[in-house]
């Protein structure tokens, strides 16, 4: 029968959180053709990657025919977006088609909620929480985009929600110009944001409210957490988990050179996963206060401004938590500020720990020398505008061979120093080959992504695979991809995200 291919998907968020979950159907697409699919993840997903190919395969990505179980939904949440409330947010423009279940023993063991998978899709039409006259349309070129970088950050080891597919819908969306519509599949641990928790908080019916948090709370614990279920104070551990989970992500993120864009609460998971790449970007000279968002004339969410950002949101879901941390709201606020106080250290230690590590140094090392060494060199490395990621794969090369200083770091304004550092960090006993496990080759630089966007716009779809061979696989050089690991030509225009 048709539709026997259909991947089973449950329905849990949908039966658990009925007040946050709205039945919703995708739109009918003119003429979907499949742009990009994750074979690798699909199968991992024991989903048939030639199905999904086909026909039938391709209108269950776009949400068209969903499988007879499937009771796809829009999920309700709000957020602090730049730093103003906005009480309703909300799907507008994707569905949860419902979560992948693991084929595991014991559909209800605690091993198979952490195994489920969410299925989202974006760009699958408006639903009743698109604002004013938005559209619901998603574009080609920002759904490879997030393809690409999300793919890319998971082959970077970095926790993310990842892309099973972009189909091209045949549509075609109004934006500055008339531009391919397109819908993205998107896979993730959960779409429990901080924002869901606000949404939760905000209800005007307390015992609802704190009942609703209280489920979210389970969940969150059941699917992401678990050690939290045995803690004496569940949502407090949770809270901390979370805290931690953050802080980690984070300095993740700005080791590799990440710049989120758009580090709004709904756009921050409970899980730990990076989430909605939308005007996110890489840095090339390391800058604290990069930002490439056409949007952020603040430089709220600047690449330095990341850790505080994340504080602060993770801030707000202590909040949220509040009634659940303590019957004494005086005590339940200090437990929350404890908490919250844990960010800084732990996304220090992670921050540190993962520079010891694109040094190549091991743990004999101490911690103060790692920090001294650093120091000098961010001094170097911002004086001469230094392409972050290209420096680290020269470095790695100098800790065998007696390499010319002058190379390392190109303009430098102190070449002596620059000479002198290199002494200090080669006595340390640098392990090249370590380094180079950690230290990227390949990143989706903004210039060549952007590039590839455009062709695939025109109908070219050669460059965007291309450039996902380069990134997902980041650590081995390979002939023939070169100008994958080298800098934008410096012309002077900063490079500017539209999302
Ligand atoms: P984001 O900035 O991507 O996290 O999105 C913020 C909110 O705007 C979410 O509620 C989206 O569903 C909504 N949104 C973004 N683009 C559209 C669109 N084209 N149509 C409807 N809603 C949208
Ligand atoms: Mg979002
Ligand atoms: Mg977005």
């Amino acid at each position: 029968t048709p539709g026997s291919k259909t991947p089973r998907l449950t329905h849990r968020f949908a039966d658990t959180f009925p007040e946050l979950a709205l039945p919703w159907e995708a739109q009918e697409t003119p003429a979907p053709q499949l742009a990009l699919l994750n074979n690798e993840l699909a199968e991992l997903l024991g989903m048939d990657a030639e199905w999904l190919a086909t026909d039938d395969g391709v209108r269950f990505l776009t949400g068209e025919q969903p499988g007879p179980d499937a009771r796809p939904v829009a999920q309700a949440y709000a957020g602090h977006q730049f730093g103003g409330y906005s009480p309703r947010l909300g799907d507008g423009r994707a569905l949860l088609l419902g979560e992948i279940a693991p084929i595991l023993p014991g559909a209800d063991s605690p091993a198979a909620a952490r195994a489920l998978r969410d299925l989202h899709l974006k760009g699958s039409g408006r639903t009743p929480f698109a604002r004013g006259n938005a559209d619901g349309q998603a574009v080609l070129g920002p759904m490879l985009r997030e393809y690409v970088v999300a793919e890319a950050m998971h082959a970077l080891g970095v926790p993310t929600t990842r892309a099973l597919a972009v189909v091209a819908t045949g549509a075609q969306v109004l934006r500055e110009d008339l531009l391919p519509g397109a819908v993205l599949a998107r896979v993730a641990a959960s779409h429990l944001r901080v924002g869901t928790f606000q949404y939760a908080a905000a209800l005007p019916d307390a015992e609802a409210s704190k009942d609703l948090l209280r489920r979210l709370v389970d969940e969150a614990v059941a699917r992401h957490h678990p050690h939290a279920a045995d803690a004496e104070n569940p949502a407090l551990a949770l809270y901390e988990a979370v805290v931690g989970a953050q802080a980690e992500l984070v300095a993740r993120w700005m080791l590799v050179g990440f710049v989120h864009g758009v580090m709004n609460t709904d756009n921050v998971t409970l899980s730990g996963e990076t989430i909605d790449y939308g005007p996110c970007a890489f840095i090339d000279a390391f800058d604290p206060g990069a930002t490439f968002s056409s949007i952020d004339v603040q430089h709220r969410y600047a690449f330095g401004n990341q850790g505080p950002i994340a504080a602060w949101n993770l801030a707000r879901l202590g909040e949220t938590l509040l009634p659940l941390l303590d019957d004494d709201p005086n005590r339940a606020v200090e437990l929350a500020q404890e908490a919250l106080a844990g960010f800084q250290a732990r996304h220090l230690a992670a921050w540190r720990g993962g520079l010891r590590q694109k040094l190549g140094l091991s743990t004999d090392v101490p911690d103060e020398t790692v920090a001294e060494l650093t120091d000098r060199l961010f001094v170097q490395l911002t004086e001469a505008s230094t392409d972050w990621t290209s420096f680290w794969v020269r470095l790695a090369d100098m800790a065998e061979a007696d390499a010319e200083a002058d190379r390392l770091i190109p303009g430098a304004r102190t070449p002596d120093e620059v000479a002198a550092w290199l002494r200090d960090w080669r006595a340390l006993s640098p392990d090249a080959a370590a380094m180079r496990r950690v230290n990227p080759v390949y990143i989706p630089r903004n210039h060549l992504l952007d590039a590839a966007l455009m062709a695939a716009e025109d109908g070219d779809l050669a460059p965007v695979r291309e450039l996902l061979e380069a990134v997902t696989d980041p650590f081995a050089p390979r002939p023939g991809f070169e100008r994958y690991a080298e800098p934008a030509a410096v012309d002077g225009a900063p490079f500017v995200t539209y999302c």
